[in-house]
């Protein structure tokens, strides 16, 4: 028998399992399907932290963020457990590099409180980091980490408390849009709904080409390092987030993160890896111990307590778009189909805006949040 639903939401990744609570909430008769287990770990949104801060070198980006902070509060206090940690987060480097400067301005623009640190000030203040002579720091309170398996697993179980089905290991194999409503197969089942949502994260670009959508989407295999720290000084409270502007050296941006638990290390990574492919089937999970090596050494130029051993390395998934702004938008032909895909990589701490974006997509074609940067247009051939 076919089941209906208002609502059909295809993947309970951080931004699928955002727009099913927001739909469910709003009162709509809410599917979510998931073709793995919830909180598995072939996805972009499973583990113990995000970054989240407003320091964005595009003001649009900050003004999201003014939305996305408080929809996390009011998350974190719905859930009834800690979701948000704040840390500060510290922006390091050369005043003169053009990373550095983009981002002041767009701070400025945006009117954002923060602290220009020298050297001297950053060594009396962080005396974890170890900055050539010359380099600055921006400073910003706010800046700090989502607790990411529990942000997507809090979406889910409120979903569910406003009525929400939930089912995982439950692959849509078939999407076929009417004019009016979407067909959904899984291997056993057919649904109907009057709307559809699909965040497929890194499985997007295959099955939104089967609706006509072509993105120029690449899936960037990211490896983590986890590295035990020397000293007692790198947890939340003495530590902030840091990200290093180091005009390319180290990989596109190396940035890192405390723990609240020491037996996890610290995190420290580059903001992009090297190598790129079409689908998630095609990842090499194989850790590489030469980019553990060389984000070692990083750590031993700046951070010399946080160049300890290697506790655990992991690979996670980033979807790229060109410009590494996301696509959000509405499909061109069926309008009551809403997608959300490329998050490049630092989609985690938009997932609950983009989530409620999305729903707001689905249901009225329109969305009060800024989507300039997010249209299907900037790329689109849409076969009709
Ligand atoms: C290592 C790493 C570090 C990151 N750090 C940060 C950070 O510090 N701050 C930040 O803001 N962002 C960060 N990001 C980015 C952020 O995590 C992602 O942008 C975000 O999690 C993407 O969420 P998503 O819902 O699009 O994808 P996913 O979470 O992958 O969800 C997609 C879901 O769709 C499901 N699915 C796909 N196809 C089907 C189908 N046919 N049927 C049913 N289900 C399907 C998948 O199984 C998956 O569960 C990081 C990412 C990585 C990998």
């Amino acid at each position: 028998m076919v089941q209906q639903f208002d609502a059909i939401v295809l993947g309970a990744g951080g931004v699928g399992s955002a727009a099913a609570y927001y739909l469910a909430k709003s009162g709509q008769k809410v599917l979510l399907l998931e073709q793995f287990e919830l909180n598995h770990q072939q996805g972009s949104s499973y583990g113990f932290s995000r970054v989240i801060r407003y320091t964005y070198d595009n003001p649009i980006y900050i003004e999201l963020m003014r939305a996305a902070y408080p929809l996390w509060f009011a998350l974190q206090e719905e859930a009834g457990e800690q979701l948000y940690v704040k840390t500060g987060g510290l922006d390091f480097g050369f005043p003169s590099e053009e990373t550095f400067q983009k981002l002041k301005q767009s701070m400025d623009r945006a009117g954002l409180d923060y602290e220009y640190l020298e050297k001297k000030e950053v060594d009396r203040r962080f005396p974890q980091f170890n900055l050539d002579d010359g380099m600055a720091a921006l400073f910003q309170a706010d800046t700090g980490l989502l607790k990411a398996s529990r942000c997507v697993l809090a979406h889910v179980r409120l979903a569910q408390k406003y009525g929400a089905t939930v089912c995982d290991r439950t692959p849509v194999i078939k999407i076929i849009p009417h004019s009016d409503r979407v067909e959904i197969k899984t291997e056993t089942e057919t649904y109907l709904a009057e709307r559809l949502v699909i965040t497929a994260g890194s499985w997007s670009k295959a099955l939104l080409a089967e609706q006509g959508i072509n993105l120029p989407l690449k899936i960037m295999p990211c490896q983590l390092g986890f590295y035990q720290p020397k000293s007692a000084k790198f947890k939340p409270g003495n530590f902030p987030v840091f990200f290093a502007h180091m005009n390319g050296e180290y990989g596109e941006m190396p940035y890192g993160i405390p723990h609240e638990d020491e037996s996890i290390g610290v995190k420290v990574t580059t903001f992009y890896g090297w190598q790129t492919v079409d689908h998630p089937s095609e990842v090499d999970y194989t850790p590489d111990e030469e980019w553990v090596e060389y984000i070692r050494n990083f750590s031993r130029q700046y951070i010399p307590d946080a160049a300890g051993e290697t506790i655990s390395t992991r690979r996670c998934l980033y979807t790229l778009t060109p410009d590494k702004h996301f696509v959000v938008d509405n499909h061109p032909n069926y309008p009551h189909i809403a997608f959300g895909a490329g998050f490049s990589g630092h989609g985690f701490k938009f997932t609950t805006l983009m989530g409620k974006m999305l729903a707001e997509l689905a249901l009225k074609g329109k969305t009060q949040h800024d989507t300039s940067l997010f249209k299907l247009s900037r790329f689109q051939q849409v076969a009709v």
